[in-house]
């Protein structure tokens, strides 16, 4: 569903992408991890058009990215993007914020956005809070309702860069919970992440990023008891 071959991308004279070759499956779930500059979100970013790459391809499920690109609107509700500091609309009602993009972009009409949201707000266990706004929500449900807000728009692929990395630890759980539940629904997810205890429960594959490059990817078991480079066993070494 996704294909990126020999991917470039500088910013400036900064090569932040090196020669990324990844295949993607419909229903698999990749976990992207590395060191701090090492272009895992500019990676991501290039997947929903948020940062074009100079250098060869991305496909997207059929769709080739590039400067041609004429249905961005397209590309960005079959790929939903999670980010680390949630981004919701702050003058929005939490239903607001997960009625806005089916009303604008998909032309549903309210009463059916607005019932479509709440089974979301269902599946993220808060639909209790649907009329309150952002700042009244702890960290670990505004990131809820920044994966129903994805989820609405009923994507094919989602990507979420660091979800958990600006909250209290208790508040991880709940969202990493609602990550694996929707895991096993079989939504194709790339996560970057460094919850190694995610990875090696839900992740097909780890995938190890260190200068732009990649530098290693395996199935969590073997990335995690038998790394194969030393960058990788030096990064394990430190965070685990
Ligand atoms: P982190 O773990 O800190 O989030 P990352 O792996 O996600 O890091 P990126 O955000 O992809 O790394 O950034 C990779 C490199 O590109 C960094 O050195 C960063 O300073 C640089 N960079 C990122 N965005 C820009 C930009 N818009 N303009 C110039 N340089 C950028
Ligand atoms: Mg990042």
């Amino acid at each position: 569903i996704i294909e990126m071959e020999t991917v470039n991308k500088w910013y400036g004279d900064f090569h932040v992408l090196k020669d990324i070759n990844l295949v993607v499956h419909e229903g698999e779930r990749i976990v992207i991890c590395g060191p701090s500059g090492s272009g895992k979100s500019t990676l991501i970013r290039c997947l929903n058009h948020l940062e074009e790459h100079q250098e060869g391809n991305i496909i997207v499920d059929g769709i080739t990215l590039d400067k041609n690109l004429k249905n961005i609107d397209h590309i960005r509700t079959e790929v939903g993007m999670v980010f680390q500091n949630f981004n919701l609309f702050p003058h929005l009602s939490i239903l607001d914020n997960l009625t806005l993009g089916p009303i604008l972009t998909r032309k549903m009409p309210r009463l059916e956005a607005e019932a479509e949201a709440m089974k979301y707000l269902e599946r993220v266990k808060i639909p209790e809070q649907a009329d309150k706004f952002p700042g009244q929500l702890s960290g670990g449900q505004q990131q809820r309702v920044a994966i129903a807000r994805s989820l609405c728009m009923n994507p094919k692929i989602m990507l979420f860069d660091e979800p958990t990395s600006a909250l209290d630890p208790e508040m991880i759980k709940e969202v990493l919970d609602v990550m694996i539940e929707l895991a096993d629904t079989g939504m194709t997810m790339i996560v970057v992440t460094h919850e190694m205890a995610f990875a090696e429960t839900v992740a097909d594959r780890v995938i190890f990023m260190d200068k732009g490059e990649i530098v290693e990817e395996n199935e969590p078991k073997k990335f995690f008891n038998d790394p194969q480079h030393e960058r990788t066993k030096l990064f394990l070494s430190q965070i685990l």
